[in-house]
């Protein structure tokens, strides 16, 4: 049985003139037992109000709540049986990191020495044991997003939302709660639901990610699925860094197969781009799509560096002019001037110089292609 269900959510809350914010749109969503769902989106589109119309904090407009199948949607948030964690950590100043983890056993009144133990227990699931008499403006930032951890952990909830928990810490920190998360939930058996901005982030955690965008969902699936398979343009430009490269062209059939037509870059004198050749899944996805204009994505490593073919998938190169090099180390990152669009493309080859031109070989088999107008993924 599901931990979550959400059926047809929507929360329309009031702005300054009495115009309507609609927050959550319709969202309808299902979390596993026992799963880490992340989800995922720019700012203000809704994360923390769907968190909070699942804590019972607010009341829906419309849909229905469904909790490890009871219908929770009337259901006072102290009887929900969840706990949440927010960005700030938001601990009683006046309390020592102990206090703080104990105080929701205190609250459901826990026998004493039961609560000592649990506290003990959780604190040293995160690494705090040393810190527990000391109140939280002695603590590092770190260390009291853990304690915020602890807290909402103590009473072993079965279903954890976290709201944004690491977006305070520096990044070699965030990277380490990122891990330990995992590892908690592995050893929990919880369900974590967990808010994030960060699209990295919500892939290296999630088991399945759901991306928000403006109140509504976009997608839900495996890390993978949403970063191969984006079901739309926004969610291929959302996920993934660098970007995905996005390129406009025609779709063309002829006897001899189905084509991409790039169109010609501008400029006097360009010559004519090549028409790179579909792969049979692709040709028979886009069979109604003959002389129709679509948007090509095709993700930063599967574009390869000429002079031969490296990329099984592509049989023309297109010419392309380099705007700019990143020397990471691990990999080189090219800004390329590619049939008028800007391209970045991942490589671990030599590179030419700035100002350079050259051809690139595009690799088919992974390109998604999506809908000019609605921006739907044509599969
Ligand atoms: P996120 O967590 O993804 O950044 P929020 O859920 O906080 O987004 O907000 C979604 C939208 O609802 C935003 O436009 C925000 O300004 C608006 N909003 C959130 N809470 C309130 C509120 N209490 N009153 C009015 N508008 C709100
Ligand atoms: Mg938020």
């Amino acid at each position: 049985m599901p931990a979550v269900v959400i059926e047809n959510l929507s929360k329309v809350f009031r702005g300054p003139q009495g115009e309507a914010i609609r927050a959550v749109q319709g969202v309808s969503l299902s979390v596993d037992d026992g799963e880490l769902l992340t989800l995922v989106g720019p700012s203000g589109c809704g994360k923390t109000t769907l968190l909070r119309l699942i804590a019972g904090l607010e009341p829906a407009d419309g849909g229905t709540l469904w909790l490890a199948g009871r219908n929770a949607t009337a259901i006072p948030p102290q009887e929900r049986d969840i706990a949440l964690v927010f960005q700030n950590g938001a601990l009683y100043p006046h309390m020592t990191a102990a206090q703080n983890i104990a105080f929701p056993l205190q609250v459901r009144r826990v026998a004493r020495a039961e609560a000592q133990r649990r506290v003990r227990e959780t604190a040293a699931w995160l690494g705090l044991s040393d810190c527990l008499t000391r109140r939280p403006a002695e603590l590092s930032g770190g260390q009291r997003q853990r304690v915020a951890l602890a807290r909402a952990l103590v009473r072993r909830p079965k279903l954890l939302l976290l709201d944004e928990p690491l977006s305070n810490l520096d990044a070699p920190l965030r990277a380490e709660l990122r891990r330990e998360l995992v590892r908690l939930h592995g050893q929990l058996g919880a369900t974590f639901l967990h808010v994030t901005h960060d699209q990295d982030e919500a892939m290296a955690l999630g088991q399945r990610v759901a991306v928000m965008n403006a109140g509504t969902l976009q997608q839900v699936d495996r890390p993978l699925t949403v970063y191969r398979r984006p079901a739309n343009l926004f969610v291929a430009r959302f996920i993934g860094a660098p970007p995905i490269n996005l390129l406009r062209g025609l779709i063309r059939r002829d006897g001899q197969g189905t084509f991409f037509q790039l169109h010609p870059a501008a400029g006097a004198g360009s010559p004519r781009e090549p028409a790179l050749r579909l792969t049979d899944e692709q040709t028979v996805n886009l069979r109604d799509f003959d002389g129709v204009e679509v948007v090509l994505g095709l993700r930063p490593e599967a574009v390869s560096l000429g002079p031969t073919n490296q990329a099984s998938g592509s049989d023309a190169p297109v010419a392309a002019v380099v705007e700019g090099i990143e020397t990471l180390g691990h990999e080189t990152r090219l800004q390329l001037s590619l049939a008028g669009s800007v391209w970045i493309v991942r490589t671990r080859a030599e590179v030419p110089p700035l100002g350079q031109r050259t051809r690139v070989w595009l690799d088919l088999r992974g390109a998604r292609f999506f809908d000019v107008t609605s921006g739907q993924a044509l599969a």
